[in-house]
């Protein structure tokens, strides 16, 4: 008789809770074999989670920065010795290959690091008088309980966008991870715990619509971050905000790449394909729209797509071999099927078929293998739709106008690249792309953790993009402190005391 697949529960108050009557499965997207179950909240966890965490903040934002910082550091070398294992939980959950997940808890090792150095980032400033014997001083304090909710993609990574800076600064960060790959963030609650965070101050409460709805409408929590697809954002900001909450929401995307005729194609067509299907495309910054500038240079990008798409092994992300793995769930690898097939009725021409590919030994897997889509034009779904998957569309455009016209035309705008060796060129699609992140023969330009990560448009509701100094004014506001001393009357008598 087959094992009962272990039930996840949350993190609140340093314990693991069950509690939950509702349940939803957990799937390894290479096998496609259930391999556990996730507890969701309901009314009862929210409430819980929500008490402890603010219960945690009143003594959490009054302990010095050098202990708070202490925390972050221990983190740091905890996570990075431990990084394998929370690589090898995204893998079995997500089905990203060991190297794209070990990539992805680096990325968040950044941000913690950057975090360590909230002392310095929090500083405010001050002014000696402003008037007679007035001065001023601006300081920048927590908000309180901070919720994050994040999505499949980026099962450490974009958790660690958010709470590592939440929580240096002072503020109690309750995770609401996506509910296909948990695991990981269970792991980073024990190591915070491990490095000496107090209960409470990290929760991981875990769900779905129920769970979220209930914190952006509760009077305790003060802020969300929100990273996910376009319509959820837009829910989420809207009614965060209408609920007085301070919101960023990060929507979905649809990156486009400008190929110019003078670039040079190898390096051009290396970059597109590793950005179009490293992770199964599953990535907001993956490339996957490609604009080629003149007929020759489309047709000579295509050839040079295909061929590298060819070329590509695709397996389970546990094995070594593998450069690209499944994606996240069936319906996700029937939904890219039918895009694809509703593409080439529409009139694409589909240099690479992924469809109906089997992985010896993965039989029952998620896959879908690479796919290019030539010939697209802007009005087809294939191009209008995020399609969140391995499936690139290449489009053509007869001049750098019209190319840079029709990327601006997009509902989203994450991030945007150009090819092409002519600098002038380069600097005038930098300052007229209606995106937030632009790479210049850089195919996936995603900002350091000291920059700061966000798009435009559908891809970003809110005024404040993630981590870099944007995120510490994110998870504080300003006070600005305005004080008198008057100097008594008479002054200062130096002299010794005496009864007289
Ligand atoms: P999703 O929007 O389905 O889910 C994101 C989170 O929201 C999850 O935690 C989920 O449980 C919750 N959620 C889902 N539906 C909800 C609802 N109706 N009400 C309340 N909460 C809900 O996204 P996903 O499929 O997990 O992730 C893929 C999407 O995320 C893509 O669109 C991708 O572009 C986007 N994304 C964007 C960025 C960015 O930087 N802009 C980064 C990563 C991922």
């Amino acid at each position: 008789m087959a094992e009962p697949s272990p039930t996840i529960g949350h993190w609140i108050a340093g314990a693991v809770e069950l509690g939950a009557e509702r349940c939803s499965p957990i799937y390894d997207p290479a096998t496609g074999q259930v391999t556990g179950q996730l507890a969701l909240a309901g009314p009862a966890e929210v409430e819980r989670a929500v008490a402890s965490a603010r219960t945690a903040f009143e003594s959490w934002s009054r302990m010095s920065l050098a202990a708070r910082t202490g925390v972050l550091f221990a983190f740091r070398e905890l996570l990075a010795a431990r990084a394998g294992e929370v690589a090898a939980l995204i893998t079995a959950e997500h089905g990203k290959t060991l190297d794209d997940a070990r990539g992805e808890v680096q990325r968040g090792l950044e941000v913690v690091e950057f975090a360590c150095g909230v002392a310095h980032l929090m500083k405010g400033e001050s002014s000696e008088s402003i008037s007679t014997r007035v001065d001023s001083t601006s300081l920048r304090q927590p908000l309180g309980v901070a919720v994050g909710i994040t999505p499949f993609n980026f099962p450490a990574m974009v958790p660690m966008w958010m709470f590592p800076l939440a929580i240096a600064c002072g503020n109690a960060f309750i995770l609401k991870p996506s509910e296909r790959d948990p695991s990981a963030s269970m792991l980073l609650a024990r190591l915070l715990q491990e490095a000496g965070l107090p209960d409470g101050v990290f929760t991981v409460l875990h769900g779905d619509r129920e769970a979220v709805d209930a914190l952006l409408v509760h009077p305790q929590v003060d802020a969300v971050s929100f990273v996910g697809s376009t319509p959820v954002a837009r829910h989420i900001y809207a009614t965060a905000a209408a609920h007085d909450k301070r919101v960023q929401a990060l929507g979905g995307a649809k990156n486009h790449a400008l190929v110019l005729p003078d670039a040079d194609l190898g390096v051009a067509a290396d970059a597109i394909a590793s950005a179009a299907f490293g992770s199964a495309g599953q990535r907001c910054m993956a490339i996957s729209a490609a604009v080629a500038v003149g007929e020759a240079t489309g047709d000579a990008l295509a050839a040079a797509l295909a061929e590298r798409a060819a070329a590509l092994q695709v397996g389970a992300g546990s094995d070594r071999s593998s450069d690209m793995g499944p994606v996240i769930t069936a319906q996700s690898r029937d939904r890219l099927a039918a895009a694809v097939e509703g593409a080439i009725a529409q009139g694409a021409t589909a240099v690479a078929d992924g469809r109906g590919l089997v992985v010896p030994g993965c039989e029952q897997g998620f896959f879908i293998g690479p796919t290019i889509l030539d010939h697209v034009t802007e009005a087809m779904d294939a191009h209008r739709d995020e399609l969140f998957g391995p499936v690139l569309v290449l489009l053509r455009a007869a001049s750098f106008e019209e190319g840079l016209a029709l990327i601006n035309r997009s509902p989203y705008g994450n991030g945007a690249a150009i090819f092409t060796q002519d600098g002038g060129a380069a600097r005038e699609f930098r300052s007229r792309v209606s995106a937030g992140m632009v790479g210049i023969n850089v195919p996936i330009p995603v900002p350091m953790a000291y920059y700061s990560f966000g798009g435009w448009k559908g891809s970003l509701f809110g005024d404040l993009h993630v981590h870099g100094r944007e995120g510490v004014l994110f998870y504080t506001r300003g006070k600005v402190v305005t004080e008198r001393w008057p100097q008594r009357p008479g002054g200062v008598d130096y002299g010794f005391p005496t009864q007289s």
